[in-house]
């Protein structure tokens, strides 16, 4: 079988115009530990323009030396390779650090001046990338400024126009991403928007559409005749450590719901585009969203359910309950846990239900998307309780071992029938070796090509929050009334078991099939 490649926009890096990457909130965690080291990676893979610069954006007084010393132990921490003299040496003259508030609109306009320098010292044009990372609250000024200085609109229409990228989350709740949408219509072309989620840039994401699309046997078994449940589990075995502050204004849901599972169910539900534009893909993961059904919140049969961890014990360690951890107010009805069964009203997935969850100080760090299939008819093995039919299972693994297993069932060996699951497993560690590119490696480099296939579209983020804000709503008013709880090191609450009796299904991931 022959090596075949497809054209990616990884495959024309060098031929991009020179670039100057401005980051806001540079002085930040993110810079620090993921955006610095995806850069540097880049550039040490020579997928960078040889004309790039950096330069930092914040409030703090930093010369350039100290951003440039910054970063130097930046990379150091948190690099997936180290980074030699020689990729330093190359980039570490065009850093430099620009201070100034984020609503000072002056300070915008010295920037513009800047960066026109840069270009009169290269003599030709650059493309710039704003990457806004800072904590929400100031998204919405630095988009404003960049508007009214001009620099959103340098070069527009032409292949240096300006790009930004745009940090989670995107909006609170669905009137707040409306806003921050109606800012960004004004000031940018939607082209030049690149709303981030970063576990879109994690390679089994991506091989989702690979799997499914380039593929010819899983495609006619992809719906409601052979699948009995789609799971999705996004748990973490940490609380919110130093975190307390902002996570407790956030919750499970915001913090992990609205963006990472659904952009993985929008992935796994979607129907096959027309292409791999990215508009032909963003569009089917939008009908996807816009297919599923309000949740049922209240009633006898409640598709949500929402928990807070206690007291328990994690990799045998006591470990605190949320209420006794930094900075969270005893008053807290956040929730550290949310789970829901919803359902796609579409020709494809009519029937079948899609249980999502996700939580802090669950039994085990995991991502994954299990895709149940219907137990086969029982005529010949299932006949009586001598045999045990498993249904097979198609296990998608985003985090830890990013892989896909498929469970079949198998003759045990032997002179008697007996039959017992068995795994064919695909590990990209194993296959391909360690030393994938991180997330942010691959959707700095998008974002630079004008790719927007790994990004958010705003018509898709105000989907999944007009879906979710009303569950918000409902949970805010109730306070802690029905927030169940669940001690720490567990799967959360028992509640979120009883979602899927109704449908005779069991939550599977962190079960014995692993
Ligand atoms: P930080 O809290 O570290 O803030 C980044 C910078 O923004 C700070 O260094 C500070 O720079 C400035 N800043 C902080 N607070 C304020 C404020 N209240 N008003 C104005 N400026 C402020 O954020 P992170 O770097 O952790 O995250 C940046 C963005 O990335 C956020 O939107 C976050 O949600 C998102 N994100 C972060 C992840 C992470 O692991 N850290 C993971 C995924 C997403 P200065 O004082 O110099 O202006």
């Amino acid at each position: 079988m022959s090596n075949q490649t497809h054209a990616t926009s990884t495959d024309a890096p060098r031929g991009t115009p020179p670039t100057i990457i401005v980051i806001f909130g540079a002085s930040g965690d993110l810079t620090a530990r993921k955006l610095a080291p995806a850069i540097f990676n880049l550039s040490k893979d020579d997928l960078l323009p040889e004309s790039c610069y950096l330069i930092g954006y914040g409030r703090s007084s930093m010369s350039d030396e100290a951003f440039r010393d910054y970063l130097r132990e930046s990379l150091a921490s948190h690099s997936r390779r180290p980074i030699e003299e020689a990729t330093w040496d190359a980039l570490a003259p065009n850093i430099s650090f620009h201070a100034g508030g984020y609503d000072e609109l002056d300070s915008y306009k010295e920037l513009d001046t800047k960066i026109t320098a840069i270009e009169e010292s290269l003599g030709s044009y650059a493309q710039c990338l704003f990457y806004v990372s800072t904590p929400p609250g100031v998204f919405m000024p630095i988009l404003e400024n960049l508007g009214t200085s001009g620099l959103a609109k340098r070069h527009k229409g032409q292949a240096t126009a300006s790009k930004v990228i745009i940090e989670k989350p995107f909006g609170r709740d669905l009137q707040s991403a409306h806003e921050l949408n109606g800012v960004i219509n004004r000031r940018f072309e939607e082209s030049q928007v690149f709303r981030i989620d970063h576990y879109l840039g994690k390679e089994t994401v991506q091989s989702l559409l690979v799997q499914r699309f380039a593929n010819s046997i899983f495609e006619p078994v992809w719906n409601r005749n052979y699948v009995s449940s789609v799971q999705i589990t996004v748990s973490e075995n940490l609380g919110v450590g130093s975190r307390g502050g902002y996570y407790d204004r956030s919750g499970a849901l915001r913090d992990m719901i609205q963006n990472h599972v659904m952009q993985l169910l929008a992935l796994t539900a979607m129907e096959p585009p027309s292409s791999l534009d990215p508009e032909a893909i963003r569009d089917e993961k939008v009908k996807a969203l816009q297919a599923l059904k309000p949740v049922a919140f209240t009633g006898d049969d409640p598709e949500v359910v929402r928990g807070v961890y206690t007291e328990g014990l994690v990799d045998g360690q006591r470990a605190d309950g949320y209420l006794e951890e930094e900075a969270i107010p005893q008053s807290s009805s956040t929730e550290t846990y949310a789970a829901l069964r919803l359902s796609l009203d579409n020709w494809r997935w009519k029937g079948v239900p899609f249980y999502i969850r996700s939580g802090k100080r669950l039994a085990m760090k995991a991502s994954e998307i299990v895709v149940q299939f219907s137990r086969p008819p029982a005529i010949l093995f299932g006949e009586g309780q001598r045999f045990k039919v498993e249904p097979n299972l198609l296990v998608i693994r985003i985090q830890p071992n990013e892989g896909i297993t498929l469970y079949l069932n198998s003759k045990v060996p032997g002179l008697e029938t007996k039959l017992q699951p068995i795994k064919l497993a695909f590990g990209y560690e194993t296959t391909f070796g360690s030393n994938t590119p991180e997330a942010y490696e691959r959707l700095i480099l998008d974002a630079l090509n004008g790719d927007g296939t790994l990004f958010i579209r705003g018509d898709e983020a105000e989907t999944s929050w007009s879906l979710l804000s009303p569950v918000l709503e409902f949970w805010e008013a109730q306070g802690k009334n029905g927030l169940e709880s669940y001690s720490a090191g567990t799967w959360g609450p028992l509640a979120a078991d009883k979602l899927l009796l109704k449908g005779g299904h069991e939550w599977l991931t962190g079960k014995e099939y692993q």
